[in-house]
């Protein structure tokens, strides 16, 4: 079958890249597995700038690991960040240098003390002391996740949450996957094509905001001068919204901005309500879905913890139904993003996306939003092994 090249609407380039030169813990599945690893990369002399920097973390390990276990393993300052991005524990070295205290919302502390973990926005406590990679190492990763890419059918992707040294970096290796970035807030410099804020948190650490629950990282009037912003200055606002009350807060920062067109874009829409996607189709706010998250947690696990709110969990039938503009994403490394595995999850979805020609419209539909004609076709096998032409 021959398809448009793909692509990827909401892709973590710097931290996919970062985890080939990080500590990977993706395959720990113990406590002690972590641990040991830890050690060794600690007695090796840390990961680089002397710290041990770990990444892709099952979040049931991170809840289960403290500061003191891993001051017990390395004398150097210690991160290591969930596989979905939204936590971190460091141990008493890295929360000395970075000056982590109970005042900051998302440190978590017991008898007002930190225990180590770090929810979102606290994350940037640390990492704004964490040692970058050395340059060569880190543009030798980009080039290989974009080759990775390349050879997938993939030619643009949307760059979450990117930084301006990433950027620069990117633009300098002149790829054929055209990478978009979208700047993080403190990043943001006028000239980039996107901003990609964030309206709530996630499913599994119950902080995305549904059921009058969850933590609120942004409000309506923050968010609706970002958009008038936008639109003067012609660039896309991402919003991640996981929970549908984030969903309303940004819909009504969206009429508080005087409902600009082709300006915001909603990341996720994990959990929605059929007036939500009426709005969204009416209005033509594109929507990026990732059932591939789903990989990150184990989908009877992820099941579990949604409960009853699993049936209305990423409702892409729905919104392909509802005349919802959307658009597939990986959020990797958070989840998959080779044809063959992204499929899988569509499929696992509660009202399944089940016929290859709709994965594949979704995958290759993206280039819509930023106004741009693809170039080139690909080959798509029964196997669905993937050729660019
Ligand atoms: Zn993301």
């Amino acid at each position: 079958m021959r398809v448009r090249p793909f692509v990827d609407t909401h892709f973590h380039l710097s931290w996919t890249a970062r985890s080939l030169l990080e500590l990977n813990l993706k395959e720990c599945s113990t406590v002690e597995c972590v641990l040991s690893k830890v050690r060794e990369e600690s007695e090796r002399g840390g990961t680089y700038g002397g710290w041990v920097i770990g990444s892709l973390l099952h979040y049931k390990l991170a809840k289960a690991i403290t500061k003191e276990l891993l001051d017990e393993v390395s004398d150097k300052p210690v991160s290591i960040a969930t596989r979905d991005g939204h936590m971190a524990v460091v141990n008493s070295k890295a929360i000395e240098i970075s000056g982590v205290d109970c005042s900051y919302s998302g440190v978590e502390c017991v008898e007002g003390v930190p225990t180590g973990r770090l929810y979102e926005d606290a994350m940037l406590l640390v990492r704004r002391k964490m040692p970058d990679p050395p340059i060569g190492k880190l543009v030798g990763a980009y080039k290989a996740v974009l080759d990775d890419l390349y050879s997938n059918g993939f030619l643009q992707i949307h760059a979450m949450t990117s930084r301006w040294l990433e950027w620069e970096l990117v633009k300098s290796l002149n790829h054929k996957v055209h990478v978009i970035p979208y700047m993080r807030k403190e990043a943001f410099v006028k000239g980039s094509p996107g901003i990609k804020l964030f309206a709530d948190g996630v499913l599994i650490y119950g902080t995305a905001l549904m059921n009058g629950k969850g933590r609120k990282l942004i409000d309506e009037r923050e968010l609706s001068q970002w958009l008038i912003r936008g639109k003067e200055e012609g660039f896309r606002v991402a919003v991640h919204a996981m929970g549908d009350e984030a969903i309303d807060l940004v819909i009504r920062a969206y009429e508080m901005a005087g409902k600009p067109k082709r300006v915001l874009r909603i990341e996720h829409a994990a959990i929605t309500r059929d007036d939500q996607l009426e709005y969204l189709a009416s209005e033509g706010i594109e929507v990026s879905v990732q059932p591939g998250i789903m990989e990150s947690v184990g989908v009877e696990e992820f099941k579990s913890i949604l409960g009853p709110n699993w049936k209305r969990f990423m409702r892409v039938r729905d919104m392909i139904e509802l005349g919802v503009k959307v658009y597939h994403g990986s959020d990797s490394p958070v989840g998959p993003w080779r044809l063959k595995e992204v499929f899988k999850y569509y499929k696992l979805l509660p009202k399944p996306v089940d016929d290859l020609e709709t994965v594949l419209k979704l995958m290759s539909s993206g280039w819509e939003i930023h106004g741009e004609r693809p170039s080139g076709e690909l080959e798509v096998t029964d196997d669905l092994e993937v050729r660019v032409l």
